[in-house]
């Protein structure tokens, strides 16, 4: 007789991707920023007094949630954090999906966690293809009454396609009567905007964020979600049935110091976005499709080496890159955006690879 309950027996958990402890990869796999959070983090470590963390810390978050309501010029009201976005988008769905309606409506392909969790959650869900280009068509999700949700990321991943915030919009405006979550991970590496600054117009829209990406923050975990104070007070309430202190004291300082430096953060997205878009003319010359990319990793394809193929081959030779083995996209590879170093470094290999592969 096993130990566990019927929901943990049932349940598949989320893949992500490795974390190699067996040797030194140019680790392009999980998309982490290649440089360093900013220095003020580093001086908030330093100069941590340890007895600090006796005590429990602020159960709400409040001056990390007031800076970032300053960054992003609105209330602390409007600010939800937690333990990275994973958790913030957790907790979104069992907030504002319910079990016994309709299901929630996201593309396929898009983040692997969106399922996950929904099935973990007993949530239904239906999953809208993306086209041929691998672009979401807006008018699947305008006005649907049939549907208890929506969730977009934007830029959407894997793909790094990014959708216009008219569209967003859009989608927003049609499905008054749904949460829909737009999964912002990437955004500040894109050119399109953030659908933050819709907010304030609409009560049914909530964006996450996380410090991972951009922030250099991956280590840290931490998330957060902007919305009208009614869905934050809902996340609130259901963050409180289940641990109240999800953001540790360091973490609320390191982040909030983070969040402060805004040139540095600047120079660093320049940076990333520059070596991208060199990388995907240099790609392309290898004889790879590449999607055009606004995020900080590049999702391709080549004419004539199996994707599969290349992943175990740039394994073999110290690289690792993500590579997903599921319908529609076992061809590709998403190849997350290092220093220009490592950038030549993998092109080099790979000239190699494809010189004795084809
Ligand atoms: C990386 C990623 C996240 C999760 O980020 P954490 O804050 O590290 O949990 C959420 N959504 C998408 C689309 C991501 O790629």
């Amino acid at each position: 007789m096993g130990l566990l309950s019927k929901l943990a027996e049932s349940v598949t958990p989320y893949a992500a991707g490795e974390q190699p402890r067996d040797r030194k990869y140019i680790k392009l796999n999980t998309n982490e920023n290649p440089y360093p959070p900013s220095k003020m983090t580093a001086e908030i470590l330093k100069a941590y007094d340890a007895a600090d963390l006796r005590l429990y810390p602020d159960p709400e978050s409040m001056s990390l949630r007031a800076v970032l309501s300053q960054l992003h010029g609105m209330s602390t009201q409007n600010i939800f954090v937690g333990n990275g976005s994973d958790e913030v988008l957790a907790l979104a769905f069992k907030t504002f999906f319910d079990a016994d309606s309709q299901p929630v409506v996201f593309p396929d392909v898009t983040y692997s966690f969106y399922p996950v969790f929904a099935r973990s959650c007993g949530i239904r869900y239906r999953e809208i293809p993306l086209n041929a280009s691998f672009q979401v068509n807006v008018a699947d999700y305008i006005g649907l009454n049939d549907c208890g949700g929506i969730v977009l990321a934007n830029p959407n991943a894997p793909t790094s396609i990014a959708q216009p915030l008219s569209e967003i919009e859009e989608t927003v405006e049609s499905n008054p009567e749904r949460v829909v979550i737009i999964d912002e991970a990437y955004i500040d590496f894109a050119r399109t905007e953030s659908a933050v600054k819709l907010i304030d117009k609409y009560r049914n829209l909530l964006v996450v964020r996380t410090f991972s990406k951009s922030y250099s923050l991956a280590g840290m975990r931490c998330g957060y979600a902007v919305g009208s104070a009614e869905l934050i007070d809902g996340l609130t309430r259901m963050k409180d049935t289940f641990n109240s202190y999800p953001l540790d004291r360091l973490c609320q300082a390191v982040c909030a110091a983070a969040a402060r430096d805004v040139d540095y953060y600047q120079t660093v997205t320049n940076a990333v976005v520059d070596t991208r878009d060199k990388m995907a003319e240099k790609l392309s010359n290898l004889g790879f499709s590449v999607l055009t990319s606004q995020a900080n990793f590049l999702f391709v394809t080549h004419a004539k080496i199996r994707a599969e193929q290349l992943y175990l081959s740039l394994r073999e030779r110290g690289i690792l890159v993500r590579y997903f083995k599921k319908p529609r996209i076992e061809n590709h590879l998403r190849i997350t955006i290092g220093t220009p170093k490592e950038m030549n470094a993998l092109i080099v290999v790979l000239k190699d690879l494809i010189g004795q592969l084809t």
